[in-house]
């Protein structure tokens, strides 16, 4: 009898899964979903950079839909409308209730990411001849100090070499949980935003005054200037790269102490929401 079922089971996935085509993304949902490659990715594309508010609910219904990328998306508008007109077949539908639990997880963790972030991290300038920053998206490039690895983080290059330059801005609330050198980040600063974010500023020139572990910080404060500090054993290295601001993004997940997540079209959907400094 018991085998019988499984058989009847078994059929019944095999024709559910040609009915509804062949994204298997609605398949792989489970508990640890955002702790998949999938999830740590963070491909949001343009379709979330315009967003004034991301409904976490709607984003992870989106992302599962298109496999977790939704960078051909070329504007928002998918995504602004109310979540009842989402649209995902019957059959999705009844998935994710099946599912719900691990859908709940997978928005929450999205939650964990978005509902915290209030501005750009490196502020605009109110003069018109200081040089913008650029970044692209480098996730998982290749690095090579301290051994291969992938680049767990985003690079926002000062156009500006000069270290010390660029202000350095909290993006959430939060408070600090690290300060102080690390071999490859130089001077670092990890604030833990309420939802429970990690943000991780590396390579800083200095920091702002009065900045110290167990410190509340509110979103748009300064936490420091931007540098090249790092790739050296010895505190005070500077001179191995480019003057940047490395952002990385941490989650504490049921595996991981640490996981990240790809900064890029976080800082996509933040641009909007710049302060202006005088520098
Ligand atoms: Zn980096």
């Amino acid at each position: 009898m018991m085998i019988l079922f499984l058989i009847l089971l078994s059929l019944f996935n095999v024709s559910l899964f040609h009915w509804l085509g062949q994204d298997p993304s609605f398949y792989r949902l489970d508990a640890y979903t955002w702790e998949s490659v999938e999830f740590r990715g963070m491909r949001l594309g343009p379709a979330i950079a315009g967003l004034t508010e991301v409904d976490c609910e709607r984003l992870s219904g989106f992302m599962l839909d298109h496999a977790f990328d939704l960078t051909e998306f070329e504007t928002e508008a998918d995504l602004s409308g109310p979540l009842e007109t989402l649209d995902i077949l019957d059959g999705r539908r009844l998935l994710l209730e099946q599912k719900s639990a691990a859908y709940k997880k997978l928005c929450h963790a999205y939650e964990i990411v978005f509902s915290d972030l209030k501005y750009f991290p490196i502020p605009a300038s109110t003069r018109a001849d200081t040089p913008p920053v650029t970044y692209e998206d480098g996730w998982q490039q290749k690095r090579t100090y301290g051994g291969e690895r992938g680049h767990e983080g985003c690079d926002i290059m000062g156009m500006e070499r000069e270290r010390g330059f660029y202000p350095v801005i909290s993006i959430t609330d939060g408070v600090v949980e690290k300060l102080g050198w690390l071999e490859q980040g130089g001077w670092r600063a990890g604030i833990r935003s309420p939802s429970g974010l990690y943000l991780y500023y590396a390579h800083l020139f200095s920091y702002a005054e009065g900045l110290e572990e167990g410190k509340t910080v509110r979103a748009g404060e300064l936490l420091g200037y931007m540098g090249d500090s790092g790739y050296g054993k010895q505190e005070n290295t500077v001179g191995n790269f480019p003057v940047h601001l490395h952002l990385g993004l941490y989650l504490k997940t049921d595996h991981f102490e640490e996981m990240s997540v790809n900064p890029y079209w976080v800082l996509k959907y933040l641009e909007k929401r710049r302060l202006y400094f005088d520098y």
